[in-house]
């Protein structure tokens, strides 16, 4: 079972470098970063379907939260955060 880390506060919500270092803490369980289930190009990619098919790997993600958090609070980004897709977290909007 996955241990998930706590959505981070607001205060860091806005935070690049705290979630950059989340990731580093948990790289070797996260999967953007060990590319296990997907290449990791396909989760910066600008293609809808290969983001789809990169963002299925996150659910086992230890930091999906917080990689989320951070994605919906930033709309510009391009990719996948928290297992949504570019055009998944603008329609939340
Ligand atoms: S939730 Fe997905 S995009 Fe975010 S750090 Fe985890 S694997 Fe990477």
């Amino acid at each position: 079972m996955t241990n998930r880390m706590p959505t981070l506060p607001n205060s860091l919500a806005h935070d690049w470098p705290q979630l950059v270092a989340l990731v580093d803490r948990y790289r070797d369980d996260t999967p953007c970063r060990t590319g296990h289930h997907a290449p990791c190009a396909w989760f910066t990619s600008d293609d809808e379907r290969e983001q789809r098919a990169a963002a299925g790997s996150c659910a086992i993600c230890p930091v999906l939260d917080a990689c989320r958090e951070f994605g919906l609070t930033h709309p510009k980004e391009v990719g996948v955060y928290g297992g949504l897709t570019t055009s998944e977290r603008n329609s939340r909007k």
